[in-house]
């Protein structure tokens, strides 16, 4: 397999799927380019060795061609800044004017493509189906679309370009045309950027060779949402803290009371499964004994502190208890890995944050001593950051989804195209 610093640019276009899903604000200003930085290393390597780069991205979730809201031509500038030059915009994937720009690209110039999810095609899901439409109609549109005009779309990007990078690993868990479909043109040509090579050592590091205690910090809102990944996290480390909304879904399935707390009835013989797997396996899990309740999901409500067992009627947990931080962080501070994904409170607001904080300074601090951690999912990374903590933890994850689809599966779709 070939590798960015082995692969011999000079004379070369290299269409790189690269991932500019950046906020904007009102005026289509970029507002936060963290993104493009990210992407920076691989496209200046391409031109350091002579190729030229054709840059491509989705942005937001468009549901036509031209819908300009979503047009990537406005993040041209931030990409020229970072960049330190100029990005010809071809204002579309397909037709002649891409085609042509192109072809006459020239070493050490840099192209951009309009966004790939104006097309159907990328994404392969059919779009203008008539409401009604039944199951059995809508496998048949899915089924024409990929077997006719997204082959096309994706033969057409292919043909812009003589090696193809993938350096998007936030859509690495996606089989689109731009992720994974395209890679089958480059059988000897294709190979991964700087930042999804990074992505899968941190990965790696964590899954394949973990020092131990290895240690799962798992938060969010829902059993049913990270189930899975519980599951096949159990087969790996020593022990799960389980933080969040999920917290009273295993109280209340052991008979505890958890007032209005947020709780899935239906996710009960999952719960006590996954209790009782545990044992068997002897992974160790951790749950906050007590909670910060709130009578309101707001900054104004008002708060007291309640065993997760016992949470009064008209009463919501929404974060751990000063007893939960602290059995959280001692536990913390015994492991030598560390993978966090999702806040153990309602981290969106300020006064049910803290739980979160502690979480984040307890990894700070274990790194510190020596542990390796790996955060990832939006929340938890936006936790890290917020307290200025990003260069204190090992590796910060651009993906959330794609993270844990890779614990889960072991594999991405994005990532095997490029391996296989
Ligand atoms: P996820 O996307 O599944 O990682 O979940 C993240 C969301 O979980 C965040 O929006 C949090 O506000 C939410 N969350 C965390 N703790 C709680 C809780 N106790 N009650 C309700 N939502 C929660």
């Amino acid at each position: 397999m070939v590798t960015i610093d082995t692969y011999d640019f000079a004379g070369k276009r290299a269409i790189i799927r690269v991932d500019f899903n950046v906020p904007l604000d009102s005026e289509g200003n970029v507002t936060d380019d963290t993104r493009i930085r990210a992407a920076m290393p691989t496209i200046k390597k391409v031109l350091e060795k002579g190729g030229a780069a054709i840059l491509m991205s989705h942005l937001g979730r468009p549901k036509k061609n031209n819908d300009m809201k979503y047009s990537l031509g406005q993040i041209v500038p931030a990409v020229e800044k970072r960049l330190g030059q100029t990005v010809l915009f071809a204002g579309d994937c397909m037709g002649d004017k891409a085609a042509e720009m192109a072809a006459a690209l020239k070493p050490g110039e840099v192209m951009m493509l309009e966004n790939l999810r104006f097309y159907a095609e990328e994404e392969g899901k059919p779009r203008g189906l008539a409401e009604d439409a039944s199951e059995e109609e809508k496998k048949a549109a899915k089924k024409a679309l990929k077997e006719g005009p997204q082959k096309e779309f994706v033969k057409r990007l292919a043909s812009y370009a003589d090696c193809y990078i993938n350096d998007a690993f936030g859509t690495a868990h996606r089989s689109h045309a731009s992720t994974a479909l395209i890679a089958k043109y480059f059988p000897n040509d294709k190979m991964f950027g700087y930042l999804m090579q990074n992505e899968l050592k941190a990965i790696d590091n964590v899954l394949q060779n973990p020092q131990r205690p290895f240690c799962a910090i798992v938060g969010g809102s829902k059993v049913s949402s990270k189930i899975t990944v519980i599951k096949s996290l159990m087969e790996r480390v020593d022990s799960i803290i389980l933080g969040g909304g999920m917290t009273y879904t295993f109280s209340a399935a052991q008979g505890g009371h958890v007032g209005k707390s947020i709780c899935e009835p239906d996710m009960f013989p999952v719960a006590l499964e996954v209790l009782k797997t545990a044992q068997e396996k002897g992974v160790k899990l951790v749950f906050s004994p007590d909670a910060l309740v709130a009578d309101d999901f707001s900054q104004e409500a008002n708060t007291q502190y309640a065993s997760v067992r016992a949470i009064p009627e008209g009463w919501e947990g929404v974060d751990i208890g000063p007893e939960g931080k602290k059995a959280f962080r001692e536990h913390i501070l015994g492991c030598k890995t560390i993978l966090w994904n999702g806040p153990v409170g309602v981290f969106e607001i300020d006064k049910f944050a803290t739980g979160s904080q502690s979480v984040a300074e307890a990894i700070a601090e274990a790194t510190q001593n020596g542990a390796y951690s790996l955060i990832g999912g939006g929340d938890s990374v936006a936790c890290v950051n917020k307290l200025g903590l990003a260069d204190k933890v090992s590796y910060i994850s651009t993906g959330g989804g794609a993270l844990l689809e890779y614990i889960e599966n072991g594999d991405l779709p994005g990532v095997a195209a490029i391996r296989e």
